[in-house]
């Protein structure tokens, strides 16, 4: 018997076991909005397994591409492979992959309401706080899970590693405290490759495609890793509500994926030595990443295969320090997003978790990094240049200082 493959080659192979047959090697795009049906009956039928969730008859046809897209189903083949899933649904972004995570486990199962495990992504935070999509939300910590269920709960919502501050939590003891309530782990930091949700008892593994499985900025999607009666709720919501994947983003997905596990590893050894040389800088009060504070709960050791390549630091120098280093550093693009072979830096208080209620926004002096491909000695380098600004540029007087408005204690508040 083989031995099992090793997942720098799944990622490589996955999807496209039947290319050969095809006699072809690249992966087919099928740009067809509408497909030819063989007739009425069995054109029906299909229309009908489809708009509820399932998957095409083999005999009938993928009738419309709201209902079924063969470039995106192959997508979502080889990442539920990655995630040892029986399956994953796509989505037009990770916001409509969270969305239809939460419609399908409230309104379409006769429940009402979430809990949410902060800290989250400020997008995600902003959905379940927004009551926008008529649910009633529960915030809490990662210990107060089982309190805070009730018996119109139908899902718990987490994030580990944490959007923006890195924080970790222990899955397995989420999904403990939600007994037979589903668990939503929002894995994009980790990604499969360091991650898997799914091993440690969760229901669901979400990803914000747009980050590291794409990982070169050129898609925005998102993809949900889970079961296949779960999948079938998934489809059903993404037929009903429209929130599609293109298929030429799925293509680039796909591609994105034979390079994730060694664009994770070096851009995880690359992240790991900059810490290194942040830890020891006098302008930076505290680094975030994964273990570096020795793992005291073991969590980094149970669920995770390394520490991925997302460093938040603060600033000694508070608010004008981080805003000054954001806008002077030439390699890492000053921008959102993440997880792509370019590195880029952000103000999460100020963009990413500007909507979050300001007691659960992050810090005003905190930086997020995301570290691409570009040699850390460079990228150190640009970081020194950056924070050598600190010490020449002469502070401006308030009344020429940039919007946003600050609030030393609780983050930028408006512009
Ligand atoms: N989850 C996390 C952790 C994110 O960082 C983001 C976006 O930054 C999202 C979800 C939302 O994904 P998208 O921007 O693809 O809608």
């Amino acid at each position: 018997m083989n031995a099992p493959l090793h997942p720098d080659t799944v990622a490589v192979h996955t999807g496209r076991g039947d290319l050969a047959d095809l006699g072809v090697h690249a992966l087919p795009i099928d740009l067809s909005t509408t497909n030819p049906l063989p007739d009425v009956e069995r054109g029906g039928d299909a229309y009908e397994a489809m708009a509820t969730g399932g998957r095409p008859p083999a005999d009938g046809s993928m009738v419309y591409a709201r209902l079924w897209n063969p470039t995106v189903a192959r997508f979502e083949e080889a990442l539920a492979e990655l995630e040892h899933a029986e399956a994953s649904v796509a989505f037009g972004s990770g916001m409509a992959a969270m969305t239809a995570v939460i419609l399908a486990h409230t309104h379409a199962a006769g429940m009402s309401h979430v809990v949410a495990v902060r800290p989250l992504y400020g997008g995600t935070d902003h959905l379940l706080g927004s009551g926008l999509l008529g649910v009633e939300t529960t915030f809490c910590g990662p210990d107060d899970v089982a309190a805070s269920i009730r018996p119109d709960t139908g899902l718990v919502v987490l994030e580990t590693p944490a959007n923006p501050t890195l924080e970790l939590t222990d899955i397995a003891e989420v999904v403990r405290q939600a007994g037979a309530v589903p668990v939503v782990v929002d894995n994009t930091f980790a990604t499969p490759v360091l991650q898997n949700p799914l091993g440690l008892g969760a229901a669901m593994s979400l990803h914000s495609a747009t980050k590291y499985l794409g990982g070169h900025g050129d898609v925005i999607a998102g993809v949900v890793a889970c079961g296949e009666a779960t999948a079938e709720a998934l489809r059903r919501v993404r037929a009903v509500t429209g929130g599609l994947l293109h298929p030429l983003g799925a293509y680039l997905l796909h591609r994105g994926l034979t390079t994730l596990p060694v664009r994770m590893q070096r851009q995880q050894e690359s992240a790991m030595r900059i810490v290194q040389w942040l830890i020891d800088r006098p302008e930076v009060a505290e680094v975030y990443y994964p273990g570096l504070d020795g793992d005291p709960h073991g969590i980094v050791a149970r669920q995770m295969r390394g520490t991925g390549a997302m460093i938040s630091m603060r600033l000694r120098g508070g608010y004008a320090a981080a805003s000054a280093v954001a806008s002077a550093t030439s390699l890492f693009t000053h921008a959102v997003s993440l997880g792509g072979v370019d590195s880029l830096i952000q103000h999460p208080a100020a963009l990413t978790h500007r909507p979050v209620p300001a007691e659960a926004r992050p810090a005003a002096d905190v930086l997020r990094l995301s570290i691409g491909l570009e040699h850390p000695d460079d990228l150190i380098a640009d970081l020194a240049a950056a924070f050598a600004t600190l010490k020449t540029a002469a502070e401006p007087p308030l009344s020429d200082r940039p919007t946003p408005l600050r609030d030393e204690s609780k983050g930028v508040v408006r512009a």
